[in-house]
């Protein structure tokens, strides 16, 4: 079985789920997205999740098609009904089906779709030796913050990325800004100190970013938010990626080049085992 799907009130396979080509998410990428992974079943910062969605929504204009404890349980049925050990549970809102018009449809009701799916993590290969990524200049639009299912440029640079044998592409600024992959976010360790993007509209708010900024200090790292360069990804001791379907994946080159010693660093080493420690190994991962 492939998962299974929630589609507007009804649980099915997720072959039977189907959409009308009439919906706005189809015809414009109108709508929104989240993807949550199971930690021993459970799934995982869920309130994190939804308060990111909340932003999302706002940011298209677009109302919750349910209450958001109505969503949360829907949620927690989605990994009750799973029948894979640890599930990736995407969820998707889109501005509904309506005639093909520019404006907004007045009433519009909102596709909320849920998929349940088995999660799949990078190879064991590229976790042990670190992965490789590009760097391709940033075409995406103005708010990169909002999980948006406009997702193209992402998806070219994904691809690029493949055909150059490399895992993930980050994305370069007009002014030579590191800004994050494209589905995860990036950190470096300069001088020590574990560095990543600053929040704004050319970043996704990664959860895993979230958790990594404040587990750092709690284990004695030093951590914070920097504008990058380019150059400074060059001269990085470490680098590494984050994300819900990756945790904490070490870059070992960079355009073709070592990072450091070209092997996962001791910062990203330390911050995955302690990631484990305190997410995955808890009795009640939904808290954190
Ligand atoms: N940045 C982008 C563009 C993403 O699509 C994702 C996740 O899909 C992330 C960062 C990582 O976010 P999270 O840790 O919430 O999965």
């Amino acid at each position: 079985m492939s998962g299974i799907a929630y589609l507007n009130g009804q649980w099915m396979a997720l072959e039977e789920a189907k959409v009308s080509v009439e919906d706005r998410g189809f015809q414009f990428a109108d709508g929104v997205y989240e993807a949550i992974r199971t930690y021993g079943g459970r799934p995982f910062a869920v309130d994190r999740h939804l308060a990111r969605l909340s932003r999302s929504l706002d940011g298209i204009e677009l109302a919750w098609p349910v209450a958001s404890e109505e969503l949360a349980g829907l949620i927690e049925e989605a990994a009750r009904r799973s029948p894979f050990s640890e599930s990736f549970i995407y969820l998707q809102i889109t501005r509904g089906v309506a005639p093909r018009r520019k404006e907004y449809p007045p009433g519009g009701a909102a596709t909320l779709v849920v998929t349940v799916r088995k999660l799949e993590m990078p190879p064991a290969e590229i976790c042990e030796r670190g992965a490789s990524i590009i760097t391709v200049e940033d075409l995406r639009w103005g708010r990169c913050d909002l999980k948006t299912t406009q997702l193209l440029p992402n998806l070219l640079a994904a691809n690029r990325a493949y055909r150059a044998g490399a895992f993930e592409a980050a994305f370069i600024g007009p002014g030579g800004d590191v800004r994050e992959c494209c589905s995860a976010n990036l950190f470096v360790v300069l001088g020590g100190e574990i560095r990543t993007p600053p929040r704004g509209p050319h970043i996704l708010p990664g959860i895993t970013r979230e958790l990594v900024l404040e587990l750092a200090p709690a284990v004695g790292l030093r951590a914070g938010e920097y504008p990058l360069s380019r150059a400074e990804l060059g001269q990085a001791e470490e680098v590494f990626l984050t994300g819900t379907s990756l945790g904490i994946l070490p870059v070992t080159r960079v355009d073709g080049l070592p990072v450091g010693k070209g092997r996962p660093g001791p910062i990203a080493l330390q911050l995955a085992g302690q990631f484990e420690e305190q997410f995955v190994r808890r009795k009640d991962p939904q808290k954190s």
